[in-house]
């Protein structure tokens, strides 16, 4: 396991990092207690670095990790979120992201998190995070609750935008760098690498949609979409390999990120994805899956407030 420095911070994280949105049921059934094991598992491992938020499973998967963290915590670099509380359901609010940033803290069961991030900027206002939620989270950080600030979400122009305009340690982008798109690369990648910001890249395997078992009933890509990532694992599996494992290793290989988010709830899920690091690279499966993609490679979803969007505005309606 390779460790990065992570922007101008002074973590240094495990190149695969644990997400935990998958520990508070959001994808499939599961067993809380083999969830527990995984965190285990990862941690024994060389994982160094998980990521959680209160919206995961309505505050489910923070509860579940703080119990497996316990005892556990030194040596673990932990982040989790605030502003996003459900499906539609936003506070941006100083006051809010306070108490938000309280009852996470009670549930993870420790005094401070390495990381602190405003989750999915692109349903707020550019003022309100710029101008309230950020300078909130520097008092919180004055108090020592958080050590690092970022923000996380699916718009990268809205990222990059708040990037710009404000100080922030880390920025998380999700789904906008893996097997089936590379456009993180294209608008946010190049300005972050230039400011020294820390990128975390999230979803390397679109959010289950480059699995064997493919994606959860409320993934946003459309049945095309689907329908070519099945065929994504067969040619993968023609090769005799596994397209989850193929598709982390390609995100394991991008030059600036420093942790790959891969979400995990079996120790049996850890292990493979563990095994992608001794993986060699197959840069013609990779091209050929990619070429499969046809015009469907690089394809971005709504998401968020149409202003923040990075589709053109006439073909939101
Ligand atoms: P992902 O691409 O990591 O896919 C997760 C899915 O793949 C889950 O169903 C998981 O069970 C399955 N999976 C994992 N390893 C597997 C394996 N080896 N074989 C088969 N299936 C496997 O998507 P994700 O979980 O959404 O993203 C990773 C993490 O990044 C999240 O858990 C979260 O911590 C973070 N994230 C943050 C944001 C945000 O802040 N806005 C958005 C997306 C993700």
């Amino acid at each position: 396991m390779l460790y990065r420095q992570l922007g101008k911070t002074d973590l240094r994280v495990s190149e695969i990092g644990f997400g935990a949105s998958p520990l508070g049921g959001v994808y499939h059934d599961f067993d809380p207690a083999e969830g527990e094991r995984a965190v285990h598992a990862a941690i024994d491992q060389g994982i160094n670095f998980f990521d959680v938020s209160p919206y995961y499973g309505s505050t489910l998967a923070e509860e579940r990790l703080g119990r497996a963290l316990e005892g556990r915590r030194n040596g673990i670099l932990l982040a989790t979120k605030c502003g996003r509380n459900g499906v539609a359901q936003f506070d941006f609010s100083a006051a809010a992201v306070e108490a938000s940033v309280h009852a996470s803290l009670a549930r993870l069961r420790t005094s401070y998190v390495d990381l602190l991030q405003v989750h999915d900027v692109e349903f707020g206002s550019f003022e309100e995070i710029v101008q309230e939620t950020l300078p909130c989270l520097r008092r919180l950080r004055q108090q020592g609750l958080a050590r690092y600030l970022g923000i996380t979400g699916y718009s990268l122009g809205m990222l990059g935008r708040i990037a710009r305009a404000t100080p922030v340690d880390t920025v998380l982008s999700y789904c906008h760098y893996n097997l089936m798109i590379t456009d993180m690369d294209e608008v946010l990648t190049p300005e972050l690498r230039a400011a020294g910001v820390g990128l975390i890249n999230a979803s390397p395997l679109h959010m289950g949609l480059l699995t064997e078992q493919g994606p959860p009933h409320w993934h946003p890509g459309p049945p095309p979409l689907r329908g070519l990532a099945r065929r994504a694992v067969d040619l993968a599996a023609a090769r005799g390999m596994s397209l989850s494992q193929l598709a982390l290793r390609f995100s394991l290989d991008h030059p600036y990120v420093s942790t790959t988010l891969v979400g995990m709830a079996t120790r049996q899920q850890v292990s493979s994805n563990l095994q992608a690091l001794n993986q060699q690279r197959d840069p013609g499966l990779v091209t050929e899956i990619q070429q499969s993609l046809g015009s469907w490679f690089n394809f971005v979803w709504p998401s968020g407030l149409k202003e923040n969007s990075d589709l053109p505005q006439e073909l939101l309606s």
